[in-house]
């Protein structure tokens, strides 16, 4: 199921940014319209095995984010599976993933996460947590995961030296609102899993040359990594 979810993930990633219907008009080639058939469209084997990464029609290559993201959303699918069965918390989690993904593909890629996806998992956890983890622990952790990326936003906006943008606050806000309160330590862990994994892969992009000083970072997807560990260990 993540797998086949991954896929029409990648066409959120693709689409929403722009403006676009998700699900008008049917997928195609970007580069000659080529309708991709079902057999084309079937996650990871029809990428790897099937078009070897290049488009059936006009032969331009196609690129490793789509196989990735199918990757990625079934394997987070499976392990909160595991850890939390068949149950609503996991169906919750699994909506948690699917946000996440969309809104890191579009950040790497645009450098803005829409409010579509920050405002969809704020609302869910919200609303979710009456039957999961209370409405105060949802409300509470919206607060305390958010408060650490108001003050950096804030100190940006008034120095000119911009570190976070909003839409960072608000993803925040939206996790917090997901995985609820537990306790202060959670909290500092939150932060600094993103700030750690944002630094070492930061630093590895410097050191390789890949990205220079004056590049942007978005660190939405760091955000969202933490965000899913503590999910999962809380
Ligand atoms: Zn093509």
């Amino acid at each position: 199921m993540g797998l086949i979810i991954g896929s029409f993930l990648n066409v959120c990633i693709y689409r929403i940014p722009k403006g676009e219907s998700v699900s008008f008009p049917p997928s195609h080639c970007p580069v000659c319209n080529h309708k991709i058939k079902w057999y084309e469209n079937i996650p990871v084997f029809s990428y790897f095995i099937l078009l070897r990464g290049r488009c059936s029609s006009c032969k331009n290559k196609i690129s490793l984010q789509y196989p990735l993201v199918e990757i990625l959303t079934g394997v987070l699918f499976y392990i909160f599976y595991l850890k939390f069965g068949y149950t609503l918390i996991t169906l919750k989690y699994l909506v948690f993933t699917v946000l996440l993904i969309v809104g890191t593909g579009v950040d790497l890629e645009h450098h803005f996460i829409p409010d579509r996806i920050t405002i969809s998992i704020l609302v869910v956890g919200l609303i979710t947590s009456f039957f999961t983890i209370g409405f105060e622990s949802s409300v509470l952790g919206a607060g305390s995961f958010a408060l650490f990326y108001i003050i950096l936003y804030g100190y940006g906006e008034s120095t000119g030296y911009e570190i976070m943008g909003f839409g960072d606050v608000k993803l925040a806000m939206g996790i917090g609102a997901m995985v609820g309160f537990v306790d202060l330590y959670t909290v500092y862990m939150f932060i600094n899993i993103a700030f750690i994994t944002g630094a070492v892969v930061g630093v590895t992009l410097l050191v390789l040359k890949l990205k220079t000083r004056k590049d942007m970072v978005a660190f939405g997807p760091y955000i969202s990594l933490a965000g899913l560990v503590i999910a999962y260990i809380s």
